[in-house]
């Protein structure tokens, strides 16, 4: 089955607070998703630590 968390994160370009719907069925995620406020390419990072918990990692494109 699959799972979607929800999750807000702060966007690295404009800052603004936004949601996004992780698939925890993927572990390991790196994706490009696009700001719905200043529709800038953010990369997302998703790993899973130690006790089974999401951690969402976003940067921007060119870092
Ligand atoms: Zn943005």
């Amino acid at each position: 089955m699959r799972e979607l968390t929800e999750t807000k994160q702060q966007c690295p370009y404009c800052g603004e607070i936004i949601d996004l719907l992780i698939d925890d069925s993927e572990p390991e995620q790196n994706y490009i998703e696009d700001c719905s406020v200043c529709c800038q390419p953010i990369v997302v990072d998703v790993s899973v630590d130690i006790e089974g918990d999401l951690l969402v990692c976003l940067y921007s494109e060119n870092e």
